[in-house]
């Protein structure tokens, strides 16, 4: 399976891709992972792209594709992948599609996430991670009285904010999709990748969606 999850920050890409994971047994390769991980590891590559994520605007196209390549190398993703993330801008889809086509494997689907820009704000503002184990709450849309639990860390879980999901930078990152990331859609719309799903449902229910859309596209 090599499949690219699009959609704007906060849609569910990762957690949809995480539920992928666990049900094809192939990799999610997340840019923006990949990336924080190199800033709080204060390598080089970290640091030069650190600004930009601070700031909602998009990393370098050189630094992204350069980890891209190294990661699809990998050898669990010889048998396919989640792209969650990337490509971000029509440079980045022609980039992935020549790296695809050296190694004779193309896409199979772009699935697009599809959610309306009030849940989405909403989606960003409330989103709290554990910071012990990565796992991903939302304060604001959770039923009120309802404690956040995590079935690794318990009922207390040590909840964070994404530094760039601050109310200042989500409406950057918002602006900046739209602008960079949506000519996207029409770009695999033509090419016959695209497949649009509602995101605007329980995990659970998207998950199904997802799993149709794989099974039409072959996978
Ligand atoms: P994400 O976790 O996907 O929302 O990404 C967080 C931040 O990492 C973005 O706001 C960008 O600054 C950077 N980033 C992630 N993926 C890419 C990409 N494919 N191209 C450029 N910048 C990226």
């Amino acid at each position: 399976m090599r499949i690219v999850l699009l959609g704007a920050p906060g849609s569910g890409k990762g957690t949809q891709s995480q539920l992928m994971v666990k049900a094809y047994g192939v990799p999610q390769i997340s840019t923006g992972d990949l990336l924080r991980e190199a800033v709080a590891k204060g390598t080089e590559l970290g640091r030069r792209a650190k600004a930009a994520i601070d700031a909602g605007t998009l990393v370098d196209d050189a630094i992204v594709l350069g980890m891209i390549r190294e990661r699809l190398d990998g050898s669990d993703a010889a048998n396919g992948f989640i792209l969650d993330g990337f490509p971000r801008n029509l440079a980045q889809a022609a980039a992935l599609a020549e790296l695809l086509s050296v190694i004779g494997k193309p896409l199979q689907a772009v699935i697009l996430l599809n959610l309306d820009l009030g849940v989405l704000f909403k989606r960003l503002t409330g989103r709290r991670i554990c910071q012990d184990c990565g796992r991903v709450f939302n304060v604001l849309t959770a039923p009120p009285g309802t404690k956040p639990h995590c079935e690794k860390c318990g009922d207390a879980p040590r909840l964070i904010q994404r530094p760039d999901d601050r109310e200042e930078v989500i409406g950057k990152r918002l602006e900046v999709y739209e602008a960079q990331t949506t000519p996207l859609i029409q770009h695999y719309r033509e090419n016959g990748l695209l497949r649009v799903i509602d995101a605007d449902a329980p995990q659970e229910v998207v998950f199904a969606s997802l799993r149709q859309a794989i099974a039409d596209s072959g996978g």
